[in-house]
């Protein structure tokens, strides 16, 4: 399931399966759906990822 991460006053979408993030709860959808029936990511899709989530104490998000 795609989880949603606030950070600061910002909300995001994660792909549960490869851990990107994205702005729009569509596109990490479809990431989602990629991801889990080819096991491998899209990179049409993942362009669009704003970054990744650690998860540590806090979900810490990293750019890039
Ligand atoms: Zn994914």
């Amino acid at each position: 399931m795609v989880f949603e991460v606030a950070i600061g006053k910002d909300r995001y979408y994660g792909c549960s399966e490869c851990f990107l993030l994205y702005r729009d709860l569509e596109t990490a959808s479809m990431c989602e759906e990629w991801c889990a029936s080819h096991k491998s990511c899209n990179s049409d899709i993942t362009s669009k990822s704003i970054g990744y989530v650690k998860f540590s104490r806090r979900p810490e998000l990293s750019i890039g």
